[in-house]
């Protein structure tokens, strides 16, 4: 089934403020771990999400066959709809081809199409620049829908907040039908992104993406890589807690919680959450919400 068939449904359910719930795993590194991954989906798909997205590491073909591998398995055993993350930057037309015959051999409908990150140790292909090239490519390969990447507080490499309206706009119009966001800790900079988006006449669905910080690791990381403003209330969090793991826990969670709920009271379609492959963290998310969503 197509994610775009999902929005269409909810819209139209008796249910107006039917909201979906998905879920971002990776595959794990290994291929002799994708076994493993089995405990984690059981948790993840018992918890029913509307579908479940799989990322990809830019380079190579083993990142395409484990991201498969792991999409197949969630459709044909869990029989949740998988969406395929798929990079661009750092493949030729002929590999997207290659990749877009696997995905249609085995059904899957759904790819979140993307630039990826430039690497300065993998050579850049010169067949695509950006995720609109991608989707404006891969429409005459198969019957898929395109889903796409937005950024509330702009792309670390965007010039500013016009030209990244601008060119999330290009990327819609090129076919992205859903567009899944960059994860935030302040839910007004994804107000202020959603309305500016709908001024530009940008009518998809934008689905936030929730990332439950909830160790130390995962702090440093978000600090140096994605440059989400922290609000002084996440920050006194982490100030307080950084050494105290099960405190974290318990914070991050909350804070979490308390930005999803900001979410779903207002006028958007869903939540897209980080799981990190936490099987936990996603079940205590959806304990926290499930009279609500
Ligand atoms: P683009 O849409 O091409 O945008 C990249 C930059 O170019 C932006 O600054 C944009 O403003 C600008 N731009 C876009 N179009 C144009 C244009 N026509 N002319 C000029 N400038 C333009 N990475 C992975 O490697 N694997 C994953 O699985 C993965 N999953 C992700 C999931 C989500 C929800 C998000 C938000 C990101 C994910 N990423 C992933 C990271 C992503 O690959 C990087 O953020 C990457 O740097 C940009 O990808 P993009 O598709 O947004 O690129």
């Amino acid at each position: 089934m197509k994610i775009s068939e999902i929005y269409d449904q909810k819209a139209n359910s008796e249910y107006a403020d039917g909201k979906s719930l998905s879920f971002e795993i990776f595959p794990p590194k290994k291929d002799s771990e994708l076994k493993n991954i089995d405990e984690t989906l059981e948790i993840l798909c018992e918890l029913k999400p509307d579908y479940i997205s799989v990322t990809f590491g830019a380079g190579g073909s083993s990142n395409c066959n484990r991201t498969i591998e792991l999409a197949k398995k969630i459709k044909n055993k869990y029989h949740v709809e998988p969406v395929v993350h798929l990079t661009c930057l750092h493949y030729s037309k002929a590999e997207i081809d290659e990749f877009a015959k696997l995905l249609t051999d085995e059904g899957i409908q759904n790819i979140l199409a993307l630039r990826g990150d430039k690497k300065p140790d993998i050579p850049e292909k010169e067949d695509f620049e950006h995720a609109s090239d991608l989707i404006a490519y891969l429409k005459s390969k198969g019957d898929f829908c395109f889903l796409g990447a937005c950024y509330p507080e702009c792309h670390p490499e965007s010039v500013n907040r016009i030209s990244e309206i601008k060119h999330t706009k290009k990327k819609v119009d090129a076919g992205a039908e859903i567009l899944l966001s960059q994860l935030f800790f302040d839910n007004n900079q994804f107000f202020r992104f959603l309305e500016d988006c709908r001024i530009a006449e940008i009518d998809v669905p934008i689905i936030p993406g929730i990332m439950p910080v909830i160790n130390a690791a995962q702090i440093k990381r978000m600090i140096t890589m994605c440059g989400a403003a922290f609000p002084v209330r996440f920050q006194k969090i982490i100030e307080k807690y950084e050494n105290n793991k099960e405190a974290l826990f318990d914070a991050g969670m909350s804070y979490a919680l308390s930005q999803i709920i900001d979410l779903l009271v207002s006028d958007i379609d869903g939540i897209h959450l980080y799981t990190m492959n936490n099987p936990l963290v996603a079940r205590k998310i959806c304990e926290g919400i499930h009279n609500i969503i």
